[in-house]
């Protein structure tokens, strides 16, 4: 409600909760829209017209000017640490080379914005904080680390940075990410950057618009979106580019320990049909543990079609 953002008493904006719902950059817009002190009738009308009506034209220049004011927020704060000096750990953050679009996604989730059902349960914008997919209680862990959905990626995209994910244990978001930036090599933030941002976006299309992306159709975006980074990276560093050859010899999946078999199961279901495949290996090699996968990939689809609220079911990994 925007009248939880005003100030009656004083019919000005409240700094201290704008701050907590919106954009530092939309903030100086906001509290440059004057209140009313006079007591009329509220009515709909389009800001961005004189006349309050909607026209195409204003809202194709409103859209221009919002991208504009974004990227030049996003570049003063690579440059400086005007904003505040409790955000001195983002200026590192700004430099991480991924897009913008990814950037402002670790923004917000650093301020506990990104819209988990907890968040919206939070503003009021919802009575449940229960996960849309598996029903479980919902926080910005849960989404991007623990639900199924978000285990089978990091699974899949790198053994070794989810362990170091889950080992990270800090509940606070913020200091989670700047634990991590400390902790891992840059090109290894980058893979944890973009697979969250991955992750929150595939459980976005399959809440909202019902379509399921399955895990391994994330992990190979994310797979192509590292690659994409790296070849645009190479011109430029160009005689120590090991940093970009090292990072493509990891990405062969590790093979488990002896006597451990690893089976990565995946399943794709729409309304009316189901796609499973499975893949299966030991320490030696793939062809030893065919059966497994065989199995694996019956359980697979026994689970996808079994039940109605379980579009897919996994078995874990075994190493
Ligand atoms: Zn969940």
């Amino acid at each position: 409600m925007v009248s939880e953002l005003i100030d009656a008493t004083s019919a000005t904006w409240n700094f201290q909760r704008l701050h907590e719902v919106f954009m530092p950059m939309d903030i100086p817009a906001i509290m440059g829209i004057p209140l009313c002190t006079r007591n009329v009738e509220d009515y709909w009308g389009w800001h961005f017209e004189r006349s309050g009506v909607f026209t195409v034209k204003s809202a194709y220049k409103m859209l221009v000017a919002t991208k504009l004011r974004m990227d030049a927020w996003l570049e003063e704060s690579a440059g400086s640490s005007s904003i505040n000096t409790e955000e001195k750990p983002w200026k590192m953050l700004w430099k991480t080379q991924v897009s913008g679009k990814i950037r402002m996604f670790l923004w917000r989730l650093s301020k506990h914005s990104v819209p988990t059902e907890d968040v919206r349960a939070h503003r009021h914008m919802t009575n449940l904080d229960a996960c849309g997919l598996c029903g479980g209680t919902d926080s910005w862990r849960h989404s991007l680390l623990e639900c199924t959905v978000a285990r089978c990626t990091w699974a899949l995209v790198d053994d070794d940075i989810a362990q170091h994910l889950i080992a990270t244990t800090e509940p606070d978001a913020r200091h989670w990410l700047v634990a991590l930036m400390d902790a891992l090599p840059h090109m290894q933030f980058i893979k944890v950057a973009v697979t969250l941002w991955a992750i929150w976006s595939s459980r976005r299309k399959a809440i909202h618009e019902g379509i399921f992306q399955s895990p391994q159709a994330t992990h190979m975006f994310i797979d192509r979106y590292i690659r994409d980074l790296e070849i645009l990276r190479e011109p430029r560093s160009s005689p120590s580019t090991g940093v970009a050859a090292e990072s493509r010899g990891n990405r062969r999946q590790k093979a488990p320990p002896t006597r451990y078999a690893k089976i990565h199961v995946d399943a794709r279901v729409s309304a009316r049909e189901g796609v499973t495949a499975a893949v299966c290996r030991d320490d030696q090699a793939m062809e030893a543990a065919r059966e497994r996968a065989r199995e694996a990939k019956e359980a697979a689809m026994e689970a996808a079609i079994g039940d109605d609220h379980t579009w897919y079911e996994f078995l874990p990994i075994l190493s």
